[in-house]
């Protein structure tokens, strides 16, 4: 159950407070999604997304699956995969 948590940003928040310090950046929903990266925070409690620029801040009083703004929690790893199948089973059909 220790899977890691993955976060779009759909909806350009230029900061995201979610429940995790390690948490994977995806930018957003698959297929528009950018590289899948893993960070981790240290002290500073936030970290910006190298590729989306997005900050993401740890809010300890947020559950993992919520995010303020709300609506940022893509799932977690397992999840995230059947969905990238599901896309690429669909353009291969076109
Ligand atoms: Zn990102």
């Amino acid at each position: 159950m220790a899977g890691k948590n993955y976060f779009k940003n759909d909806i350009g928040a230029k900061e995201i407070k979610i429940g995790t310090k390690h948490f994977v950046c995806i930018g957003e929903t698959p297929p528009m999604d950018h590289p899948h990266t893993y960070y981790t925070m240290g002290d500073e409690n936030h970290k910006h997304c190298t590729y989306c620029y997005t900050k993401f801040v740890y809010e300890p009083a947020l559950s993992p699956e919520y995010t303020n703004p709300p609506n940022c929690f893509a799932g977690y790893l397992d999840s995230i995969n059947e969905q990238m199948h599901e896309g690429y089973d669909k353009d291969n059909n076109d």
